[in-house]
Formats: structure tokens, sequence, C-alpha cells
């Protein structure tokens, strides 16, 4: 049996696609195949991936929303697990507050919309945040006005090791600060995450979504091809103005550009490719720290 056939002995027949492209899957619709390609609809089939990577000696990345990283234009090496475990349940509730268990594959911005809703407060500023609960989990996504991370409501979560493992841990585990999460380093998988939400008026936490929502559609280009924020704040200065200061806005490298709507949103017009990435990346960093002595970070994930 060749690999091919040994993961789909354990994932299922026709179920993981040889050099699948992930491109059109991605927000910044940019970059090469995966080896191999595999949906994960629960729990046991996200364990199933990582046992049979590890068996066959292939890295394994796992995916979600795939709207925080730049994927290699050669591809990405062994098998890449894209996240669609897509599940919430009560687990506890009492007069205050509740415990709500979500998958790592639920969209987040559908749970922000949700549990604004149902009067639970803790994730309604996230309403309009592109990906999975997994992602912004690890990423430890922000909403900036007022500052709220995704990682702020985390009660404790399932992960998942290497060798397919798992472990029940609590919020302090994950060490969150700002665009951090240990899982960073330590490379474990979420299966899922209970966040501990408070029982509020339903209409100011949906007013708050909305507000949240409506500042993004004001200060961010929306319904295009990007990864985001691609530059971390420095010391909460926005490296958006920054980058703008710098003269930036419009700028173009072959199908890329710098939104004159958002500095900080790189835009692929259609045919983008990493090699024009890294280039306007790099004037930006170059001229940042030249003119303003400033390190600009990537916030993005590079994955090959
Ligand atoms: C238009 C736009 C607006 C955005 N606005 C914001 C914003 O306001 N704030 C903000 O912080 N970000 C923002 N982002 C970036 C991005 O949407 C968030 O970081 C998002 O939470 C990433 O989730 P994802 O599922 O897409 O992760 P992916 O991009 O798929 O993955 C990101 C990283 O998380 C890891 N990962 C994914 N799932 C899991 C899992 N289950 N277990 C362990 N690791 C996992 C991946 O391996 C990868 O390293 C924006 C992006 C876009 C395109």
């Amino acid at each position: 049996m060749n690999i091919h056939q040994k993961l789909e002995s354990v994932l299922g027949e026709g179920r993981v696609k040889a050099d699948f492209i992930l491109a059109p899957y991605t927000t910044f619709k940019m970059g090469g195949p995966a080896q191999y390609y595999f949906e994960a609809e629960t729990l046991d089939e996200i364990v199933s991936a990582v046992k049979a990577a590890h068996e066959n000696d292939l890295k394994l990345t796992i995916l979600g929303g795939i709207s925080n990283v730049v994927i290699s234009d050669i591809g990405v090496k062994g098998l890449v697990v894209r996240n669609r475990f897509s599940n919430k349940e009560m687990q506890k509730e009492d007069g205050k507050s509740v415990l709500l268990k979500v998958t790592s594959g639920y969209p987040i911005s559908i749970l922000a919309r949700e549990t604004a809703a149902m009067g639970l407060s803790g994730l309604e500023y996230h309403l309009g945040l592109p990906g999975t609960v997994g992602g912004a989990l690890c990423m430890n996504s922000k909403w900036t006005k007022p500052v709220s991370y995704v990682g702020d409501a985390l009660h404790s979560a399932l992960l998942i090791n290497s060798s397919g493992n798992t472990k029940i841990v609590n919020r302090d585990y994950f060490n969150f600060s700002y665009d951090y999460s240990i899982l960073q380093e330590t490379h474990e998988l979420i299966g899922y995450g209970v966040f501990k939400l408070t029982k509020m008026d339903p209409q100011i936490l949906v007013k708050r979504a909305q507000d949240a929502l409506e500042y993004r559609k004001k200060t961010q280009p929306f319904g295009v091809a990007s990864s985001g924020c691609f530059f971390q704040n420095i010391d909460g200065e926005s490296a958006g103005k920054l980058i703008d200061e710098l003269g930036f806005k419009g700028y173009k490298v072959g199908g890329l550009e710098v939104s004159d709507v958002h500095a900080n949103f790189i835009i692929n017009n259609g045919n983008g490719t990493v090699a024009d990435f890294k280039k306007i990346v790099e004037s930006i960093k170059e001229k940042a720290l030249r003119e303003k002595g400033m390190r600009l970070q990537e916030e993005i994930k590079f994955i090959d």
C-alpha cells in the first residue's frame, strides 16, 4: 500500500485527496496544493487523522477558516486537516452564567451572533471575525473597540497532541496574550473549547455585535481576498496607521496591493503569488525600520 492508500484505509475511501489545491478555500485566494487533504467532521476523525499522520511520519497541519495564514506557492507537505467539526451544547447553567461547549470547527462569527441573541456575553464583539473557534483560540483573535480577545471567555478545552492523545486543560494553560497562545509552540490541536459566558440583556449584546460589525465594514476592505491584518500592532500602536504614514496605501507588487481603505490589509487582486507577498512584506518592514525605527512582525502564519 502507498501512503495515500494507507491514509484512506484509516480515514475512509475517497476521503483523502492528493495534491489538493488549497487557494480557493483560503481567504487570501493564494498558495499551492496540500500533499494530502482531509476534511474532519468529528472529534474521532480529527484524532484518527493525527494518528494516521503520526504512524506514516507525515507532518500534520490543521486549518479552520484558512483566514490567518499564507500558504506557500509550493504547497503544504504532509496531511492537511480541514476542520469541519461544528457543534455546540450547553454544559451547565446557573442564574448568572453558562458553560457552553463549542467544537473547534464552529464558525466564530456565527457563534458571536448566536450567543449575543441568547443573551450570553463574552464573544459578542467577534461578529464578522472570519474563521473557526480553533483558529481563533490558537491565535487568540481580538477586537480592539473595546479590547476583547476570544481567549478571554474560555473556561477549558480538549487538546490533542501529535500522537493523538487527548487531555482537558483549563484556560491558564493557554498562556494567552496579544495574538498568542501556547499552542503556537506546542502545536497541540483543539478539539473543543468550553466558554464561560455571562447572562445579559440580549438587546445590549446584539447592539454591541452589530456596532462591531458596522465598524469593521466602515474601516476594513470588505468582499476582497485578504488574510486580515498582516502585521501586529506594536505596544498598542496601530501597525495600519504606521504603514499608512509610510505612504504604502495603494502600493502594488504583482497581483498584490496594500489596501487604500486599511493599510494593514494586503489584498490579492487575483494573481498574487507568495513571491509578490514576500517582496511587499519586506518593503514595508524595511521602510518601517529605516524611517521610524519600528520592527514590524507578521500577525499571519506562513504555512508550507
Ligand atoms: C477580512 C478579515 C478580517 C479579520 N479580522 C480579524 C480581527 O478582527 N481580529 C483578529 O484577531 N483576526 C482577524 N482576522 C484573522 C483571522 O480571521 C483570525 O485570526 C481567525 O480567528 C483565524 O481562524 P481560522 O479558523 O481561519 O484559522 P486558520 O487561518 O485556519 O489557522 C490559523 C492558525 O491556527 C491554527 N489552528 C486552526 N485550527 C486549529 C485547531 N483546531 N487547533 C489548533 N490550532 C488550530 C492553524 O494551524 C494556524 O496556525 C481577519 C481575517 C480576515 C480575512
